[in-house]
């Protein structure tokens, strides 16, 4: 059954742009006047009340677009098995299955090898699957930690509430910057303008109109939003009539396989040189190859050998381990408030050189509160803090008018606390909820004032203009109220009206204005001036509405500085990362509020106005950049900032840039890591920015850049480990090669056992390690530092070395002891067994060491504590515990070949062990002293 105000589900549901819905005029809604698309919708002005919006929601279901169907489960793990690791692997394991077959007798050794590669391949394969898809939920379920929600107003209350609750009838509010969440038929614009790119491709801004239009195809109708785009200029109001999978994005969102994922830098690096080794193994498992045949070895053992080195040289674990450190970077971010949306941030954090930072709520609370009032010579104090409407503003009288003005011409609203343990809210934009609260101290009612003076028009705040118009009804006329940045509003005045008396504003009471404004500015007040005038029409051009205006006064409002961003200031100019502040606001409060949170501390900064840096070449601009001075630039807006980050990636720098409004999006997209804000951004932003603060701290930031430099230096730590005890396992076959032992000092299955048993939980307990305790006290490192520097490559010869020298020893040492010639050797000789058992055994005791040695680069590991990093103790503790498994378990000593060691084998194996360790610790206090030289040595 169906009621007026109860539609049926069919109505809504194809009550689209493209037809009629039963019920509603014989038109679809496009081409009703906007009047009647309330009507037509079956809702009103005020929007759904709450209950009938709960009752559609249930009917209609949520506003969501079913989920992007994954590749299917065998396509994701048959792509693991593409991989030129896994090719090569593969091609190794058959021909040695071949091997087997074509040898005589056979050898179960040669089946053990051929089944172990195979083993390899797929327990990598099975690593690479689960790691992608635990960064997949990762990268859900921080998705899920930025709710997307958008304003709509029910029972005539404004409220957000979550998109997915869209239904059908409500009204939303649309501002610029918003995401568009749902179809809608626009009934309100001012200055209203779209980009309908993700649904059109055209990536421009496109009006919108709140009249009726023709017929034709739907996207083109100018009067309605649709799901998936976003607002970029102005202000509206639309009345949702599809959702979900019936909007226009619903219908054309394919359910497309996921998009490839492209690899990080360092990934690619790791890769490329994966690739390398992988190439380098094939070359000396064939050189070994050539090298044995002539000495009456057979084929297939000569083979079985040099598949023996290359399995060695091979980094079976890397790139799994890879993956999972920097999953674990994103996840300690995302504790920290950071959100990474690109896995390229965590990398980029680590390199950061300079971050250029709003103020308002990332070095400040966003806690507006005026504390000062000021028109025609007299200042006004304000008591109270926060938004709290309980304050007095002194001597009100002479202001009351400045504060109605300022107040009509604001969207915010205050909420009122709860229950008992809240706090007076603003919804909407913090600067208008302080002059909401001063107007209520100053004695406005603002509610009766706006119902006798209803809003006509407005146009809206931009950060270009820096102004903001309303326009009333007035009497028989209209009045505009007009508020924004002194400099811009002065420059619009004509008329001056101080305590209810009008005259024309002179050059001296101009200068009084600026004078007042830079005592307020100085003292770290955020300022505003608030005008009006009399309007004969009620849509007026912008132009006229903002022209020949009447000063009524300045208001000067506090934004106290957040607590934690001193400390995180200093942390970053230790660290060499250049901050550089960038306001829309005036220099005096920008300098004040810079000075209070570290970041500017000489007494002469340089201060950059947007329109200074309008009147400045690029080469003039690069040269500014490059003094080494404390930098702020105020006055400036979203196009400045883009051009400033374009100017510092010019020399080199590596920027981090925080934005929150949509004509922020550029200088985020094109920053090195552009910062979105979680709390108080746009959607455009958020979607622009490859890192979202979730608390919009600029603690959060210092925060992410240490946790980004340990990604980073953790990736060294196990590509140290890992690729030094490959030195350690070919050295002694080499050697062995060389010295014409028939045999290999290592088998391939041992040193599987190795790569793939006992050395990959160091590995990843190595990539979790937590920052270095003076990870923040270094420069940043350079943007052209690779991965295997210099410095990398002597440290895995240095460990490795001294590793394969030791169990070489040890090695020789025990074959040499016995007495017995090379030639008489055999694979069961009990002597060979156990000079084997103890290079496997010595490689791993020798990782267990390296695991500690490689934690620290300068630092002695007894300074970040030997047990500080318990998952690697266990790790390393369960590495030693499989080589005893190996070494004493009957059918493991069959499969590996081995045989038991005694104590003292262990205990020789562990004084060994620990030379890279002591080595290593030399090195480092070296290092150290070196250091030390260096600063203490005069310039
Ligand atoms: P910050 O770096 O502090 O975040 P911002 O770059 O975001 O500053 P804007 O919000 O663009 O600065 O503000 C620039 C100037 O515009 C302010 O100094 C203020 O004078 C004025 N202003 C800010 N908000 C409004 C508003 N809602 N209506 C009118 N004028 C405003």
């Amino acid at each position: 059954m169906r009621t007026d105000t109860d539609p049926s589900p069919g109505a809504e549901k194809t009550a689209t742009v493209a037809g009629p819905s039963p019920g509603a005029p014989d038109a679809p809604v496009r081409q009703l006047p906007a009047a009647d698309v309330y009507t037509a919708l079956h809702t009103s002005r005020r929007g759904l009340a709450p209950a009938q919006a709960q009752e559609r929601l249930k009917r209609y279901g949520a506003n969501e677009l079913p989920r992007a169907r994954r590749r299917p489960v065998w396509r994701e793990l048959g792509a693991q098995f593409t991989d030129l690791f896994a090719v090569v692997l593969l091609v190794a394991s058959a021909i040695t299955f071949l091997a087997y077959g074509l040898q005589e007798p056979r050898e179960v050794g040669t089946l053990q090898l051929a089944v172990a590669i195979l083993a390899v391949v797929v327990l990598n394969a099975a690593i690479g699957f689960a790691q992608e898809y635990s960064a997949e939920r990762t990268a859900q379920a921080l998705e899920a930690m930025v709710p997307h929600t958008c304003r709509v107003l029910r029972g005539g209350e404004r409220l957000e509430v979550p998109a997915r609750d869209l239904v059908p009838g409500d009204v939303v509010v649309l501002e610029a910057g918003d995401a568009v969440s749902a179809d809608c038929r626009v009934v309100e614009a001012h200055e209203l303008a779209v980009n309908n790119a993700p649904l059109t491709g055209e990536s421009n801004a496109v009006g919108r109109t709140a009249d009726p239009v023709a017929t034709g195809p739907a996207l083109e109708a100018r009067n309605c939003v649709f799901m998936g785009t976003d607002v970029v200029a102005g202000a509206g109001r639309a009345v949702v009539y599809a959702t979900g999978s019936t909007t226009e994005f619903g219908r054309i969102y394919r359910l497309a396989a996921a998009a490839p994922r492209q690899k990080t830098p360092l990934q690619h690096q790791v890769a490329v040189m994966a690739r390398r080794v992988a190439g380098a193994a094939l070359a000396i498992g064939a050189l070994m190859f050539a090298v044995r045949l002539p000495t009456g070895q057979s084929v297939v053992s000569s083979f079985v050998f040099a598949l023996g080195v290359m399995v060695a040289l091979v980094p079976e674990g890397l790139p799994a381990t890879l993956s999972v450190s920097l999953a674990i970077g994103v996840r300690r971010m995302a504790r920290r408030q950071a959100l990474i949306k690109r896995l390229l941030a965590v990398e980029a954090l680590g390199s950061t050189t300079v971050v250029c930072t709003d103020k308002t709520g990332t070095l400040t609370q966003a806690e507006m509160t005026v504390t000062r009032v000021w028109a025609g010579g007299v200042t006004h104090a304000v008591t109270g803090v926060g938004y709290a409407p309980d304050g007095e503003v002194a001597e009100p009288g002479p202001v009351r008018e400045l504060l109605r003005v300022a107040g009509l011409c604001c969207d915010a609203r205050l909420v009122a606390p709860a229950g008992p343990r809240e706090r007076w809210k603003v919804l909407g934009d913090t600067t208008e909820g302080a002059l909401l609260v001063v107007a209520a101290k100053g004695g406005v009612e603002l509610e009766a004032e706006e119902e006798a003076a209803p809003r006509v028009t407005e146009f809206p705040f931009d950060s270009d203009r820096k102004l903001m118009t309303t326009v009333h009804k007035a009497g028989a006329g209209y009045q505009a109220c007009v508020k924004g940045a002194p400099v811009e509003l002065l420059a619009r005045c004509t008329d001056r009206e101080w305590d209810g008396r009008r005259g024309q504003l002179t050059e001296r009471d101009r200068a009084a204005v600026v004078a007042a404004g830079d005592e307020l500015a100085s003292q770290g007040l955020r300022v505003l001036a608030v005008a009006r005038r009399e309007l004969d029409s009620p849509r007026p051009a912008q132009d006229e509405a903002e022209s020949g205006l009447t000063l009524l006064g300045l208001v000067g409002m506090l934004d106290p500085p957040r607590p934690e961003v001193t400390d995180a200031v200093a942390a970053c100019r230790r660290a060499g990362i250049r901050i550089v502040m960038v306001t829309g606001d005036h220099p005096l409060t920008g300098e004040a509020v810079a000075r209070r949170v570290g970041i500017v501390q000489r007494p002469d900064p340089v201060v950059v106005t947007g329109s200074g840096l309008d009147g400045m070449g690029d080469e003039a601009l690069d040269a500014l950049l490059a003094e080494p001075s404390e930098l702020l630039l105020c006055r400036v807006s979203p196009e400045h900032k883009m051009r400033v980050v374009t100017a510092f990636q010019r020399r080199g720098e590596v920027v981090a840039v925080t934005g929150d409004g949509a004509n922020d999006a550029p200088a985020l997209k094109h920053a090195d890591i552009g910062v979105a804000m979680g709390a108080a951004g746009t959607d455009v932003a958020r979607e622009a920015a490859a890192m979202v603060l979730l608390d919009d701290s600029f603690a959060s930031i210092a925060a992410a850049v240490r946790l980004g430099r340990a990604v980073y230096q953790n990736i060294r730590k196990f590509l140290v480990y890992l690729f030094s005890h490959n030195i350690g396992e070919l050295v002694p076959i080499l050697a062995a090669t060389f010295a014409g032992f028939p045999l290999v000092p290592i088998s391939a299955v041992q040193i599987l056992a190795i790569d793939l048993g006992s050395d990959v939980l160091p590995a990843l307990a190595l990539g979790a390690e937590p920052p270095e305790p003076d990870v923040m006290d270094r420069p940043p490192r350079s943007r052209q530092e690779r991965l295997f520097s210099a410095a990398v490559m002597g440290r895995i010869l240095f460990l490795g070395g001294i590793q394969a020298i030791g169990v070489t020893a040890v090695f020789f040492w025990h074959i040499g002891a016995s007495g017995i010639p090379f030639d008489d050797f055999t694979k069961d000789t009990p002597v060979y067994r156990e000079a084997i058992t103890m290079v496997q055994a010595g490689i791993v005791l020798s990782q267990f060491f390296n695991a500690l040695a490689v934690r620290t680069d300068r630092q002695s590991i007894r300074k970040v504590g030997l047990l500080s990093n318990p998952a690697l103790l266990a790790a390393g503790g369960f590495g030693v515990a499989l080589m005893a498994a190996i070494s004493y378990l009957p059918p493991l000593q069959t499969v590996f070949n081995t045989a038991p060691l005694t104590a003292g084998d262990w205990a020789v194996l562990a004084g060994l062990g620990t030379l890279p360790l002591l080595a290593d610790e030399t090195r480092k206090a070296w290092l150290r002293r070196r250091d030390a030289r260096r600063k203490g040595a005069p310039r």
